[in-house]
């Protein structure tokens, strides 16, 4: 492999500056977390967008979360036919092997891969119909809940709602596999599903009675 080049100089000053501070200054528990191995309580399942920093919202320190990112937060439904499966195989290690107590899907505003999803279900992005779009494939997983919004008017509020669809098919989809079933249904793990807005720093949460999001 002739292509990696040597990390830029920015990155490597900020890495010794956390080693000279953060990590001198924790050393023990990051030692600790290294021998004992990790044990995190709660998977969070969020989008790769930049402006969602889950970590720094909790205020979450190294071994705390088992973090998946992928584009619009969204879990397949459950379907092991032998192929890559990403997403699955996170999910299957966080219920199987660290026994997680939480899973958390987290959605957020503005999110780029819900509003592809947006305009390729409403005819805007033929290019993402194609059967070579890795995103147009992967959003599929989200056409269930375009259908479910398709009504609502206002543009900005119709994506709104397709955002917080993305966290609700994920929530539904995750109850098809059957080892996260099992786990839900003996009490060993509970799923949440949440919306940040990432500009006015609001969390909602999606509350099964109401079947709608309330602030937190
Ligand atoms: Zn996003």
């Amino acid at each position: 492999m002739e292509h990696a080049k040597p990390l830029p100089g920015y990155l490597v000053q900020r890495f010794h500056g956390w080693r000279a501070t953060t990590w001198t200054e924790n050393k023990a528990w990051y030692r600790r977390l290294a021998d004992d191995g990790q044990h995190p309580r709660a998977m969070v399942i969020s989008c790769c967008d930049s402006r969602v920093h889950v970590t720094s919202i909790f205020g979450a320190d190294a071994g705390e979360f088992f973090i998946h990112r992928n584009i619009a937060n969204l879990v397949p439904e459950f379907k092991p036919d032998g192929t890559y499966h990403g997403t699955s195989a996170t999910v299957e290690y966080a219920v199987m092997a660290l026994k997680v107590a939480h899973i958390v899907v987290l959605g957020h505003s503005n999110c780029g891969g819900v509003r592809g999803c947006h305009d390729m279900c409403s005819g805007q992005a033929p290019e993402l119909e194609e059967h070579t779009s890795f995103i147009g494939r992967w959003m599929d997983i989200l056409r269930p809940g375009y259908a479910r919004v398709v009504d609502i008017e206002d543009k900005a509020e119709r994506l709104l709602a397709l955002e917080k669809e993305a966290v609700v098919i994920s929530l539904e989809n995750l109850m098809t596999y059957p080892f996260v079933r099992a786990a839900v249904e003996a009490e060993d793990l509970s799923l949440h599903g949440l919306w940040t807005s990432t500009k006015n720093a609001l969390l909602e949460e999606f509350d099964a009675d109401k079947q709608t999001f309330v602030p937190l």
